[in-house]
């Protein structure tokens, strides 16, 4: 892969799971205690959006009505971020891939690297309680931590906890209508890719119905142990 910093002893880690499931908050903290990075396809979409790329006008309706962007550009995408620099400590890979076709460029630009996927774990969820999980949650403009209005509240209503920042943000997509079209599109492109990892031998799963700082310690585990 051009320029790319993915080395082969650079783990490679991707969460599954449908919206809602904890994809991002899991994430984050996996950045925080192990030094990886964090890429989320859908947080450098949303940048793209933002700054008015080629790439962003093509993909906010698609985002907005609760599609998926196409395969041409989040490969993009994600292999230009993946060449950045911070990328050879390791990566966590949340909302990417999504189709079999990005499971496949994936597999491609690593295998060009020399590199791997060290585990693709599968946060196990229940349909039914994402809308609600979903439909709270809000990050802080300025540093982008997570928080959900009932499993997860601010200290001091309006203030976050870890950069004191007051901008709180909610996305355009997170609305029950736009929820139920994600899941839609979760079980028809993206379930089959637990097939996929399971055929390769990387598939690890854990139940993610919990306490978020207990689903962490187990996650972190099962990372620590395949990044070895
Ligand atoms: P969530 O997992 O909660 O749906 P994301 O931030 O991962 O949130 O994704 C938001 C939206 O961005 C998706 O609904 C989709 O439109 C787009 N998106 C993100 N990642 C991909 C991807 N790998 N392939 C196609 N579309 C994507």
């Amino acid at each position: 892969m051009d320029g790319a910093q993915v080395t082969a002893t650079a783990p490679v880690f991707i969460l599954l799971g449908p919206p809602g499931a904890g994809k991002g908050t899991q994430a984050r903290m996996l950045q925080d205690a192990h030094g990886f990075v964090q890429l989320s396809t859908g947080d450098l979409l949303r940048a793209a959006v933002a700054a008015g790329t080629d790439a962003g006008e093509a993909a906010k309706a698609v985002m907005e009505a609760g599609g998926l962007v196409s395969d041409e550009i989040v490969i993009a995408i994600l292999k230009d971020r993946l060449g950045d620099e911070d990328c050879g400590h390791g990566v966590i890979l949340d909302g990417f891939p999504r189709t079999t076709g990005q499971a496949e460029a994936l597999d491609e630009l690593l295998a060009d690297a020399g590199q791997h996927i060290n585990a693709a774990i599968s946060l196990e969820v229940d349909d039914a309680a994402m809308v609600a999980r979903i439909s709270g949650r809000f990050t802080c403009g300025n540093c982008g931590e997570g928080y959900h209005d009932v499993h997860k509240p601010t200290a001091v209503l309006g203030t976050c906890d870890k950069c004191g920042g007051t901008h709180m943000k909610r996305r355009a997509d997170d609305n029950a209508e736009t929820v139920a079209q994600r899941l839609t599109e979760y079980h028809k492109q993206t379930a089959p890719l637990i097939d996929y990892y399971e055929g390769k031998g990387v598939l690890q799963s854990l139940d993610a119905m919990g306490e978020i700082d207990a689903i962490a310690t187990t996650l972190s585990g099962m990372v620590r142990e395949a990044a070895g």
